[in-house]
């Protein structure tokens, strides 16, 4: 038999071996084989039949690094699967799945020299070693006294060696080598406490028996969808499932979007499992690689038994998986976006199935795919639909920015004057608002500051995107063009222009507006600095700054119960982005940032800031009407066959080389027209609405198929017989998320 294995290293080389006779190599293992004339390691990707074609001998793997497979089964089936229908190599995965400081040799396990106290020497033979070896006598009365008859030789000091010989030789100690746990937490400052369960209402129980019910059978039951309004108690479900799993013998895998802004979710499941506080590992992307490759093994030899992590942490090794939870399921940072650009949410599904185990979707505002799923049976969905703490959900009130705009004279409106005097009424009455600002769409779109219209494309029903360089605007769904035009179409304002400003200009104008106010700021660029999200998070939470200035970055899981005031600023800005996902995800954004208000025993009142008051995404999200949203939302997609009724793939060529990444791009096109499998569409080569980015120039095909496998066995086949220019990178995201 022959075994395939990927070689250890930055490039990803696959080769071929015999095995010896006498070896026992399965797909998964780790091994030592020649290469060149030095030895490697790598992991066996698959055992085979050896080719009867080969007219030269394969050379012999060497040996064994660890006696068992270090992937398992169903990863591999994992694996194999993401491969087959992302259309990525196999070697990119496992890359993923046994990470870099796993598969590194110089990142073995640490370990330490231990001094045992084997047979206590009696009384007799004590008073004689005090007297003629004194370091013999002292080690000895220290391990005698020790809580565990055991001592680390470095803590000992220098200059014991000869003892401690000679101890061991007399039979009293022995010493022993012991792995030492690298603990990314040995430094962590605040003391976590104990959090007891609480009473669950009705909905919460009826939610938690359905999990229970799919534990029970896994192989019966589907997918749980768990829709619960912000604030509904979904985490306390969480945590008690949690502990029915452990309690069943089984483990548990949490994903969350980022695990440095679900900082207070991570923190229920570290104060509920305070008692078995190291069963819990929590994968951050900051471990040290030493870190990880303890955390992994502490994993896979199932001593961690909770795993908290981000969408890598879907290929955690754990053994009698029981649960898997991916909180906030419709997040895209559950998307990779570089190879293998999977899906953690999806892959996690699939990998519950494969195990089997339950298998729950958490989110206030699930992504249409898992809301579809539902609909039509393949998903089980369970709602929660008040409050755990009693709360009324908080009042969203709608600001028309088009008449703000008219009050003022020239300039773009910032604060209304609703929120501002909102604003100004918490400060007196000593409570914390949050004013999110919209990050600036990846694209360009036009509206109209007076009226609020947008320039959508009449087939697509998309934001046109506006290219400076030649003045026109363009739809990157079906190519559609159109003349930038010079007033309004609809209101014949001539003010029709691109907008948009940032987190320091609010700054600026609220040091002008509200001079006594204590503010910070959360964007990117202000948290640069180690920590700070985490500073300024703390001092938010004790009342340090009256209000928080932040963009997407605070929407997620933050709960505060002395804020009883969201203010939105720019409700607008994500929903005329070029990507038929834009009132899905203004959407989500608004529900989600709304939740933040009136989290404690204080009613909460949001503000939403908009030129566009009527749109769809914004009425539902004030009535908090998931129901609503995706009724209307679905229909469109109905219409024009997107996602979830359709699968939508793009690809995507890059080059420092305008034409060469067009005319590749081109090349392709063709290639993929001529035999187009029935039912697929194929969109026209257009420039990326961020055309160049990185120095690079960026063209992109947008495809779309009922079925996934056939779309990307097409595109896989095309490039497999199309030789690229070695300067153009052609990239294929299938079921895409982001279009820029
Ligand atoms: P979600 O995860 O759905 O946003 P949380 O789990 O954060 O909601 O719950 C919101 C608040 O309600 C938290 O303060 C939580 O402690 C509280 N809570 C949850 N379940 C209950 C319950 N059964 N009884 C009382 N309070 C609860
Ligand atoms: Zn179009």
């Amino acid at each position: 038999m022959n075994a395939r294995v990927l070689i250890d290293g930055p490039s990803e080389l696959v080769f071929d071996y015999a095995i010896p006779a006498g070896l026992d190599v399965q797909p998964g293992c780790r091994v030592r084989v020649p290469l060149r004339r030095k030895s490697a390691t790598g992991t066996v990707l698959s055992i085979g039949e050896p080719d009867a074609q080969a007219d030269f001998a394969l050379r012999e793997l060497e040996s064994l690094v660890d006696p068992e497979p270090l992937i398992t089964p169903v990863l591999l089936k994992t694996g194999a699967w993401i491969a087959d229908y992302y259309g990525c190599s196999i070697e990119s995965v496992i890359r993923s799945v046994l990470p870099e400081s796993v598969r590194t040799e110089e990142n073995s396990a640490k370990t330490r020299r231990v001094a045992v106290l084997v047979a206590a020497p009696e009384e007799a033979v004590l008073e004689k070693l005090a007297k003629r070896a004194p370091r013999q006598h002292a080690i000895v009365s220290l391990l005698v006294n020790s809580a565990d008859q055991r001592l680390a030789v470095a803590d000992l000091g220098d200059g014991n060696a000869a003892a401690l010989k000679a101890l061991e030789k007399s039979g009293v100690i022995s010493l022993v080598a012991e792995e030492v746990r690298r603990d990314p937490e040995a430094d962590a400052i605040d003391e976590i406490l104990e959090f007891k369960p609480l009473p669950l209402n009705p909905e919460q129980a009826e939610a938690l028996e359905a999990i229970l019910t799919a534990m029970a059978d896994p192989v019966a039951a589907k997918p749980i969808l768990l829709l619960g309004v912000t604030g509904s108690g979904k985490t306390e479900v969480y945590l008690q499932a949690a502990q029915r799993a452990l309690d069943m013998g089984k483990t548990v895998l949490v994903l969350v979007p980022e695990i440095s802004l679900t900082p207070q979710t991570v923190r229920r499941f570290k104060s509920r499992f305070a008692a078995i506080q190291d069963q819990v590992a929590v994968l951050h992307s900051n471990l040290s690689q030493g870190e990880r490759f303890d955390e992994w093994h502490r994993i896979r030899k199932g001593k961690a038994r909770i795993v908290i992590g981000a969408r890598s942490a879907v290929f955690a090794p754990l053994p009698d998986l029981g649960l898997i939870l991916v909180d906030e399921e419709h997040e895209n940072s559950y998307k990779q976006e570089n190879p293998p650009r999977y899906h953690g949410r999806d892959v996690a599904v699939l990998r519950a199935h494969f195990e089997p185990c339950a298998m729950v979707l958490g989110s206030a505002t699930p992504s249409l795919e898992s809301w579809h799923n539902c609909e039509t049976g393949k998903y089980q969905l369970v709602r929660l639909t008040q409050r755990a703490d009693g709360q009324s959900m908080p009042l969203v009130r709608v600001v028309d920015m088009r008449l703000e705009k008219a009050k003022m004279k020239g300039g773009t409106p910032i604060l209304s004057d609703k929120l501002r005097t909102a604003l100004e009424q918490r400060l007196e009455r000593g409570e914390q608002s949050i004013l999110f600002l919209n990050r600036r769409g990846f694209a360009r779109s036009l509206q109209c500051p007076a009226c609020g219209y947008v320039c959508q494309c009449p087939h697509c029903a998309v934001a046109l995107t506006y290219h400076r360089t030649d003045e026109r605007l363009v739809c990157h769904v079906c190519g559609h063009q159109a003349i930038v035009p010079r007033k309004c179409p609809e209101c014949h304002d001539p003010a029709i222009l691109l907008q948009g400003y940032g987190t320091q200009k609010v700054e600026e104008v609220l040091a002008r507006l509200l001079p006594t106010a204590k503010f910070a700021r959360i964007d990117a660029d202000a948290m640069r600095r180690k920590h700070a999200l985490r500073d300024t998070l703390h001092a938010f939470k004790t009342h340090k700054i009256d209000i928080l200035i932040g963009t997407q970055m605070i929407a997620k899981g933050l709960h505060f119960p002395n804020v009883t005031l969201v203010g939105i600023l720019n409700a607008d800005l994500g929903l005329h982005v070029p990507d038929f996902r834009a009132g899905e995800r203004t959407f989500q954004l608004l529900t989600q940032v709304a939740g933040r208000a009136g989290r404690g025993d204080l009613a909460g009142e949001v503000i939403v800031q908009t030129f566009t008051p009527h749109s769809p995404s914004i009425q539902y999200a004030r009535k908090h009407d998931f129901d609503g949203f995706s009724e209307q939302e679905m229909d469109f997609r109905r219409q024009f066959s997107y996602p979830p009724y359709a699968h939508c793939a793009v690809l995507t060529a890059r080059s420092t080389h305008e034409r060469r990444a067009e005319f590749t791009l081109q090349t392709l096109h063709l290639r993929l027209a001529e035999d187009l499998p029935q039912g697929m569409v194929l969109g026209e080569v257009l420039p990326s609405p961020l055309i160049r980015s990185h120095g690079q120039f960026r063209f992109q095909i947008t495809l779309r198929s009922h079925r996934a496998r056939t779309l990307t066995k097409h595109v896989q086949a095309v490039l497999a017989r199309t030789s690229l220019p070695d300067d153009v990178i052609v990239v294929f995201d299938m079921d895409a998320l982001n279009f820029s």
